[in-house]
């Protein structure tokens, strides 16, 4: 089959790999409908995640059809429509038990595309397909879907419910890139009083605005300023950090009022300064997380009833076998104005009946 792999910082192709086997009685082998490249792929290829072995397949987001299960497997069988989650779960560890699955200690966690192959294939072994994979409603198709296996549970979990967004909040989410677009349009369901998104990207700020933001700021124009003026000088209530480098981080932490969280999301690659000088009095919490993807049944439940504005993520699919290209296309999100590229799923065009 093929696979894109990665072989070291700045190396990767889309090239010839062995078909996954079940390894394990838990295992599953999903054929991959639908992928998508996330940043932390890109994060990955710059090589600040060392952890990921040359030779590993990437890729933690996909849908696909159940093939194979190996045959202690109880709860999908070959030919069930599965999202593949970004966080497999061994169910049995102590962190896994307290639902706290992305720190599984049982050989779950973050695996895919990070610790064994990931998803960015033609085909996927899934370890713990019980625990790691969810059946899907009819009603949600790929390209949706696709969005609950990462993005959508960690902008939730890591950024809303971690900062503990509250009616009537004033939220401030420093990133528009897919992160902080879901983290401000699942913000709105506990009916923040505003929502002010940063980015340096003209298309990003206005991608928030259609998802949900009340104000945009761009980063280099004294978003502090802007939160100010809002909140007579007292800072966000809530700031989400989606960003990843070490000058957003800090901007968020000037921006929150005493009492306030900072729930960070993005992937750090650098050491950024806690100002524990100005901090120290204000009463503010900070949090960090890795998803545990509690939320993912709730989510597609959502999903399956339209209240998910996920597929406004995707401005760009592919065939399985523009691997490459999509990468290039994600890669220079700034020039392309990419946001989600999805693929693999049937795009509207090829659904299309030719009408010639
Ligand atoms: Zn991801
Ligand atoms: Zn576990």
């Amino acid at each position: 089959m093929k696979g894109y792999v990665f072989h070291g910082p700045g190396q990767s192709a889309w090239e010839d790999v062995p078909d996954p086997a079940i390894k394990e009685p838990t295992d599953a082998i999903v054929r991959v409908g639908a992928v998508t490249i996330c940043g932390t792929d890109l994060h990955i290829l710059k090589g600040d995640v060392p952890e990921v072995r040359p030779g590993t397949v990437l890729g933690h987001e996909a849908v696909g059809e159940i093939m194979e299960v190996g045959s202690d497997v109880r709860t999908v069988r070959p030919g069930d429509r599965v999202l593949v989650s970004c966080i497999s779960s061994c169910g049995r560890c102590r962190f896994c038990r307290e639902g706290m699955y992305g720190q599984c200690r049982g050989g779950g966690g973050w695996i895919l595309g990070h610790l064994i192959d990931g998803t960015q294939a033609e085909y996927v072994r899934v370890p713990y397909a019980d625990l790691s994979v969810h059946a899907l409603p009819g009603a949600v198709d790929d390209k949706d879907a696709v969005l609950l296996a990462d993005i959508f549970p960690t902008s939730y979990e890591v950024g809303v419910l971690n900062g503990r967004v509250r009616p009537g909040d004033t939220l401030a989410v420093v990133g528009a890139g897919p992160i902080g677009l879901a983290a401000i349009a699942t913000a709105r369901l506990f009916s923040p009083e505003r929502v002010v998104a940063v980015d340096r990207a003209a298309s990003r700020l206005e991608a928030a605005r259609k998802l949900g933001a009340d104000a945009v700021a761009d980063a280099d124009e004294d978003p502090e300023q802007l939160i100010a003026d809002l909140t007579d000088g007292l800072g966000a209530d809530v700031v989400i950090e989606a960003v990843g480098v070490p000058e957003s981080f800090e901007l968020c932490t000037r921006m929150v009022r005493p009492g306030g969280h900072v729930a960070n999301i993005g992937v750090h690659g650098r050491p950024a300064t806690l100002h524990l000088e100005d901090l120290w009095i204000k009463n503010v919490t900070i949090t960090t997380g890795l998803v545990d993807t509690h939320s993912t049944p709730t989510l597609l439940r959502m999903a399956a009833a339209g209240r998910l504005p996920t597929s406004q993520l995707v401005t760009h699919t592919f065939p399985l076998n523009d691997m490459e290209k999509a990468y290039d296309v994600f890669s220079r999100a700034a020039d392309t104005g990419a946001l989600k590229v999805v693929l693999g799923a049937p795009s509207h065009e090829d659904l299309a009946v030719p009408t010639a």
